[in-house]
């Protein structure tokens, strides 16, 4: 049997031991450690010595940047190693910060390793945007290795969300189906459609409604392929074969400014760096390429 790909941010190292986030604040605020690592975030992304290879610090590195612990999560375990996100300020020199994508576009971190970073910053900025309870305003604390939040006021509990997203390859024959988003930089970047999943819905009712408003599309089949989390802040992306009843298109002006079907073949040059077909498609970071190369290279489909 085939594995399934495994998008950029779908592979971790880490254990993430929920039978030791009660106790790991305890442990963090006592002292260093040597299995304690840490990955630092800033707003604008993942923080490294400048020119450095790795992203983790340790206790010793954390004499000379200001932080404080009781910020921590706690992302889990690998060997003997303990591992944890933490937020940080104003950095000093000698320190860069670099967004996710670049690190997956420019392989500058192991695909084994980039789960963990989604991971990281997703309940990272969930904490940063999620300070005061939803129930009575009072500010929250966070709790439980950083996997919860506290209401001093109420007793409510908070946790940290996940938004899922249907995304489709939606085929009919040997053509696919390509949009090209009015967000896009690049008027001629096209990929799958997408579309955040409503309350009330199942995932099937979710593909089907978004291919009506943005295709006009009839769908015969919606079946389930493989996911990504998506930290941007906090998506994950539920990766769907569409089979399409016809190629009849109505393109959704306000969400669109391209709608087009494409042969196979087509999809295979341009994945394979094709420049003269009109259209670009999405670089490694998204798992739209996975769809589109798992479909354009399999034997029968
Ligand atoms: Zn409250």
């Amino acid at each position: 049997m085939n594995m399934p790909p495994c998008p950029a941010f779908s592979q971790s190292p880490l254990d993430r031991m929920d039978e030791l986030r009660p106790s790991i604040g305890v442990h963090l605020l006592s002292g260093p450690d040597s299995r304690n690592r840490f990955l630092l975030f800033a707003e604008a992304g993942v923080v490294r010595r400048l020119g450095g290879e790795r992203f983790l610090f340790t206790d010793t590195d954390l004499e000379a940047i200001p932080h404080d612990r009781g910020l921590a999560v706690f992302l889990g375990g690998a060997g003997q190693e303990l591992y944890f996100a933490l937020p940080v300020g104003e950095l000093g020199p000698g320190i860069e910060t670099l967004d996710l994508r670049l690190l997956v576009n420019q392989n500058l971190v192991p695909d084994e390793e980039l789960g963990m970073l989604a991971q990281a910053n997703s309940v990272l900025g969930w904490h940063r945007t999620h300070g005061f309870c939803g129930r009575c305003g009072a500010r929250t604390a966070q709790a439980h290795g950083g996997w919860r939040r506290e209401c001093p006021a109420c007793g409510a509990q908070h946790f940290p969300r996940v938004d899922p997203v249907v995304i489709m390859l939606v085929t009919h024959g040997e053509q696919c189906l390509l949009g090209c988003g009015r967000d896009f930089a690049s008027r001629r970047m096209y990929a799958c459609l997408a579309g955040f999943m409503e309350p009330g819905e199942t995932i099937e009712d979710a593909a089907r409604r978004e291919l009506s408003e943005e295709a006009g599309l009839a769908v015969r089949s919606v079946a389930y392929l493989f996911s990504q989390p998506w930290p941007y802040p906090s998506s994950l992306m539920i990766g769907l074969r569409v089979e399409a009843e016809n190629m009849d298109v109505r393109m959704d002006e306000k969400e669109l400014v391209g709608l087009m079907w494409v042969s196979r073949t087509e999809v295979r040059a341009v994945l394979e760096g094709a420049e003269d077909r009109g259209f670009l498609l999405p670089s490694r970071v998204a798992i739209a390429r996975d769809l589109l190369l798992a479909w354009a290279y399999a034997p029968e489909s």
